[in-house]
């Protein structure tokens, strides 16, 4: 809270009191000391009554990074409060960069926590990452009024906060930057949670919760963008005004209290006279998302069929009865705009011209697939090749198509071939976002069929690289002042993509520049948005020692968080048994923070040479690997699934399994059926569709016929395949790679005939579990580990201008001094502390390389409090006691099943119950989009 008064004392103290703090949840207090700088910007107040202080914290010397954020916070108060009808509901609004805070951000009310990345902006700082700091600080500033004013009652309501946080984000975000186009972007993020949802292993978006591990487990994308996905279903039914209203009568009834689920279903019921609870109920409540189908039965007739989709395929007649009401938003050649029919029953006859487009699903604002006839696909094909419908067929439904396609592929609905005749009428595409997809489900069809004979991945290779070669031609290396952030990123996407694929041109000029930049540091031969791909592509195409040596300097010299990741993730792509070792003996090594062990692991996989190096790796190491990460339950997963998550054949899946089976897998049991059941998926894909590529291939001009023979010879793996499944005492063996051959599959590829044997436990795919979580998924989580949910009720000292800590930052030595950092403006600052600026942020950088010391903002003696207090594993009476105390206190408080929950947690750990991490998110998130896709 704001200070009320403040008194100096005689000894040259001073006593501050602040203003009394509102009645809220546990676990949105929080209270911060340290050596902070803000800058600060006021509301117009005209929808609070009076102006609004907001603040940006951040260590000292950096605080003047945090103006954009700044000004964001400062327009989504008054956004908010107008959108809410409801002022800001307290005096002062304060968001605080901390280095090293685990969760991206947390929505403590009136005092929003960030990681530094996520909220301070610097000159390397990329156009993608201003829209990721947009995206998650409205957010949480959403969070001040839906989720703080009106708190979850339960933690099974957690997604409907987190899915409604997103979705207002979202509306904001396109609101106050409408060429973003965050639309069309919300249908590119959902595309991870419709591939996690397609598996049988997937989950409910409403789930009980009964114990705290539940809630790390559980709460995952499904919880954030399936949610936020039923929401804008939910919108586009009822109208964006008429949700908003009722979202205002929710807000009005339950605010300073706490709220269910069916608490909003009811009040918007009211509001719209529409059944609500049951339309959201049959999403929420039922694990997966229908496909349609679509069968055409004469020239102006359609049959429409929805059932459950899986990734796998084979789905059993049993698992197929439940029934969505799915939003058809159904355009045609005739009519664009969309006919909004809700379908209720398993199966529709609709009268439609199939002799032109049509199109379900129209802005890709509902959850599902179609399926379309090759026909009407081929008669969307010509319409956007043609250009005549860009203005109908919008990004949105460009991605819808191209993404549906692909997933209907990967699951055996239709044959490979006719999503690479699909890419072939989207080469005169010129949207970022549309390529930023062609370039993903390009790399799963290559992430499969990496190990395939030379010609075969060459050809693939080559698609690639004429799809993506022709985007550099026309834009160019350079980022001309003022240019559509847009144009940006598909120059770098188109740059790394036909590097990565071996484009001669764009190799040598990579490597020309990366010369000149390396020299003497001159950032105009590589720009920020670059500095990634040309990185990758210099050390994908050198055998040499050089650059790698160069790129790790570099790593050691930059201050910026930013380019460290890069360089970092990087090193992963060298190309020679040397490299690969040296990776792996750095990524483990002391100069590495445990936090970003796994962005310099994560590209090893990306080529059979260091997928196999990091799988010896992990089998010799893991007795040490799982005793010493033991307790950071996904620091584990994530080193099995870049271990093994991307192997695609049938001698891998044995070695993981026989490599196993003899060890306690009680902790990773999840993603490794995950992981074999990815496995699993891949080799069936390739199984059934290898002959169908290389047909296409060859059709297309793109594989000599002559090279057929040398494909002949990858027929063996078949062979391999087949023998598996022998008979053993009258019974067919378990076999994990069994499956119905479907109709559908008839007439292409091999076929494999394995009906009526055992299926092994599914689980979710490699990709799906590498999906981007929301930038705050588990930020509300009680982890005994994290800050937010242990801390005590405490004041928050509005002033660090009052504490002398700068001593701190003096205790470590500095040993670089290339201070190439710069500031554009001076923000408040104090005497010494201006004078020691540069100095400071030096050490700041130093220190955000040292792992465990996130407390140096802090006083020292509030970090010997925390210490020796809250700090779980270490002093454990304390902790009970502070937990008892905490329940007393809070008792009286709505916030009281938050409590419960905190102490819970804190007894679990005090019983020496390991509770998972929090796993950096933002880490993460950077590590998933440098190195989370697999490449050729
Ligand atoms: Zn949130």
């Amino acid at each position: 809270m704001s200070v009320d008064s403040t008194v100096n004392l005689e000894d040259g103290m001073q006593e501050v009191t602040f203003l009394k703090t509102p009645i809220m949840a546990t676990y949105l207090l929080a209270w911060m000391i340290g050596d902070l700088e803000y800058i600060e910007a006021y509301t117009t107040g005209d929808f609070s009554g009076e102006p609004v202080c907001c603040r940006l914290y951040a260590p000292i010397g950096l605080a003047t990074h945090g103006r954009y954020s700044l000004d964001l916070a400062v327009k989504s108060v008054e956004y908010f409060s107008r959108l809410f009808d409801i002022p800001y509901p307290l005096p002062k609004l304060d968001l605080v960069a901390v280095p090293d805070f685990s969760p991206g951000a947390m929505e403590n009310w009136g005092l929003i926590t960030f990681r530094t990345h996520a909220v301070l902006l610097d000159e390397h700082s990329t156009n993608d990452r201003q829209r990721e700091i947009a995206a998650t600080v409205i957010h949480e500033i959403s969070h001040q009024w839906f989720g703080n004013l009106v708190t979850m009652d339960w933690w099974s309501d957690l997604w409907l906060f987190e899915g409604f946080a997103t979705h207002l984000a979202y509306i904001v975000v396109d609101e106050l930057f409408p060429a973003w186009d965050v639309w069309s972007e919300f249908v590119t993020r959902v595309q991870h949670v419709l591939k996690q949802d397609a598996l049988r292993t997937s989950h409910p978006v409403e789930v009980g919760v009964a114990n705290p591990s539940e809630i790390t487990q559980i709460f995952d994308e499904v919880s954030y963008m399936k949610g936020a996905s039923v929401l804008r279903m939910l919108s586009g039914w009822l109208g964006e005004d008429q949700l908003l209203k009722g979202i205002r009568k929710f807000m009005m009834r339950y605010m300073w209290g706490n709220a269910n689920t069916d608490d909003l279903w009811m009040t918007l019921a009211e509001e719209c006279e529409a059944d609500v609870p049951e339309f959201m109920r049959r999403w929420t409540r039922q694990t997966g998302y229908p496909v349609l189908t679509i069968t055409e039965i004469d020239e102006s007739t359609i049959m429409v069929r929805q059932s459950l989709f899986l990734s796998t395929g084979d789905i059993r007649e049993d698992e197929d009865d439940f029934i969505w009401p799915v939003p058809l938003a159904l355009a045609t050649a005739e009519d664009p705009t969309p006919k909004n029919i809700m379908m209720t029953t398993k199966e529709l006859v609709l009268k439609v011209d199939t002799t032109r487009w049509y199109k379900f699903n129209m802005g890709q604002s509902g959850f599902y697939r179609v399926s379309y006839s090759s026909r009407a696909l081929d008669l969307l094909g010509q319409t956007l090749k043609s250009g005549e419908e860009t203005e109908t067929l919008k990004t949105a439904d460009r991605v819808g198509l191209l993404t549906d396609a692909a997933a209907l592929v990967a699951a055996g609905v239709s044959p490979t071939s006719s999503f690479l005749t699909l890419l072939k009428y989207f080469e005169d595409e010129e949207n970022n976002l549309v390529w930023a997809e062609i370039s993903l489900r390009l790399q799963d069809l290559v992430a499969v069929w990496l190990e395939q004979p030379t010609p075969v991945v060459n050809a693939i290779k080559e698609v690639q690289r004429r799809l993506f070669k022709n985007i550099v031609k026309r834009l160019g290396w350079t980022y001309p002042e003022g240019e559509d952030p847009a144009i940006g990123n598909l120059r770098a996407l188109a740059i790394r993509f036909a590097g990565r694929a071996g484009d001669p041109e764009i190799v040598a000029e990579a490597r020309r520049r990366f010369v000149i930049f390396m020299a003497n540091r001159d950032t105009s031969a590589i720009p920020p948005d670059l500095l990634f791909p040309v990185f990758e592509i210099v050390l994908k195409t050198t055998t040499g020692l050089e650059e790698y040596e160069a790129i790790l300097a570099f790593y050691r010299e930059t201050y910026s968080p930013g380019e460290k990741v890069v360089a970092l993730t990087v090193l992963g792509y060298g190309n020679s048994p040397e490299m690969i070792q040296r990776t792996l003996a750095f990524a483990m090594s002391e100069e590495v923070r445990n936090a970003d062990i796994l962005s310099a692991l994560a590209t090893l996989r990306s080529s059979v040479m260091g997928r196999a190096e990091l799988w010896n790796f992990m089998r010799q190491h893991w007795d040490i690997l799982y005793e010493r990460h033991f307790d950071d339950l996904r620091f584990v997963e994530y080193f099995i699934l870049f271990s093994i998550g991307m192997f695609s054949s049938v001698e891998k899946y044995q070695e993981v399994q026989d490599f196993f089976a003899n060890k306690d897998t009680s902790q990773c049991d999840r993603i490794l059926a995950n992981c074999l059941e990815g496995i699993r998926t891949r080799i069936l894909w390739l199984e059934r569709d290898r002959e169908d590529v290389e047909v296409w291939l060859k059709t297309n001009g793109y594989l000599a016929t002559t090279s057929l023979e040398e494909i002949g010879k990858s027929e063996s793996s078949v062979g391999g395949m087949m023998a598996i499944a022998t008979e053993e005492d009258g019974q067919y063996v378990h076999h994990p790679f069994s499956r119905r051959t479907s109709p559908v599959h008839a007439g292409h590829g091999l076929q494999l005939s394995l009906a009526g044997l055992g299926r092994s436990p599914s689980g979710s795919s490699v990709d799906d579990v590498l999906s981007p979580a929301t930038n705050d998924t588990r930020h509300s989580v009680p982890s005994a580990t994290s800050s937010c949910s242990s801390s005590p009720p405490a004041v928050y000292l509005d002033h660090p201008e009052h504490q002398n800590l700068n001593h701190l930052y003096h205790t470590h030595e500095h040993q670089h001094h290339h201070h190439h950092y710069h500031h554009h403006e001076h923000s408040q600052e104090h005497g010494h502390q201006r004078q020691h600026r540069e100095y400071l942020q030096h050490s700041f950088y130093q220190q955000q390389e040292q792992h465990s010391r996130s407390q140096i903002y802090l006083n020292e003696s509030a970090a010997r409090l925390i210490d020796e207090r809250f700090q779980l594993s270490q002093q454990q009476e304390q902790l009970h006691k502070s937990g008892a105390v905490l329940s007393e206190t809070v008792t009286a408080a709505p916030g009281v099943v938050m409590n419960e929950l905190m102490t819970m947690s804190m007894a679990a750990t005090t019983m020496g119950v390991t509770s998972p991490q929090v796993m950096t998110l933002e880490g993460e998130l950077e590590m998933l989009r440098l190195g989370g896709e697999d490449d050729c």
